[in-house]
């Protein structure tokens, strides 16, 4: 599904991607893990279309997107959240989830080739898979923290994309909204692939089937949980960490 490969990124003197790499499936969650400043948002970044890479080279289903524009990849059926926040907080959950719809494709295509109808079904189906439904016609602002995160999520979802980039999205969330997340996350594989970014080690194990690490912009592995979890240069580098 996605592939990127010989990725660098260079700003000014900082080589902050220095050849990373990335392949990802159909239906596969992958996380992608490694120490503060490995160029894990990087990454994510270049593949979302957010950061132009020095060098290297980004295919999509098939097609070679590197020129590709942030609006151009979410067309093809790329979607994502980062660690800044995208809600809009004194809108409403529902208006928010509209809005990120309309990110997708221009306000008149919403309006005059969907029935009001079935964009209503749309954001609410949207709602109620992230739990969020009973709340839908609040303020964001009045949410939780947690909340507010799901919120983003289901905004990158609303449009049904094929690939959805998560960088730290349980970023701030207790013990139990994460594993909420989890939950939240999981049937999600029917129809979408995942990348995501997590420093939680024990959340990414729990929900992802391959995982990459990086390690001063380049990859130090990759492989199933299992293979990664084995991996002694792995286990180093959090040593290190710890
Ligand atoms: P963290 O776990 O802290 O989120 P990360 O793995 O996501 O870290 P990146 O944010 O990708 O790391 O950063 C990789 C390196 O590139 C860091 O040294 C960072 O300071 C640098 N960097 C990232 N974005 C920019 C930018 N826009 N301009 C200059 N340097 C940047
Ligand atoms: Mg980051």
């Amino acid at each position: 599904l996605l592939e990127a490969e010989g990725i660098r990124k260079i700003f000014g003197k900082l080589t902050a991607l220095d050849g990373a790499a990335l392949t990802v499936g159909e239906n596969e969650f992958h996380g992608l893990i490694g120490p503060n400043g490995s160029g894990k948002s990087t990454l994510m970044k270049c593949i979302a279309g957010a950061e132009v890479p020095t060098q290297g080279k980004v295919s999509f289903i098939n097609t070679d997107i590197t020129a590709f524009t942030p609006s151009e990849r979410a067309r093809a059926g790329m979607s994502l959240k980062f660690q800044i926040t995208s809600v809009l907080p004194t809108l409403t959950l529902y208006d928010n989830i509209l809005l990120a719809l309309q990110g997708h494709c221009s306000l008149l295509d919403l309006v005059f080739s969907r029935s009001r109808r079935q964009l209503h079904d749309q954001v609410m189906m949207t709602l109620t898979q992230f739990r969020l439904a009973d709340r839908a016609f609040d303020a964001a602002a009045t949410l939780s923290h947690g909340q507010q995160q799901w919120l983003e999520i289901a905004m990158a979802l609303a449009s049904k994309p094929q690939l959805l980039l998560l960088d730290e999205p349980t970023g701030g969330m207790s013990l139990e909204e994460r594993r909420v997340t989890g939950e939240l996350l999981r049937p999600i594989k029917q129809h979408c692939s995942l990348v995501i970014v997590e420093h939680d080690l024990d959340f990414i194990r729990d929900i992802c089937d391959r995982l990459t690490v990086l390690d001063q912009g380049r990859v130090l592995a990759t492989g199933s949980v299992a293979e990664i979890q084995a991996n002694k240069s792995v286990q180093e580098i959090y040593l290190r960490r710890a």
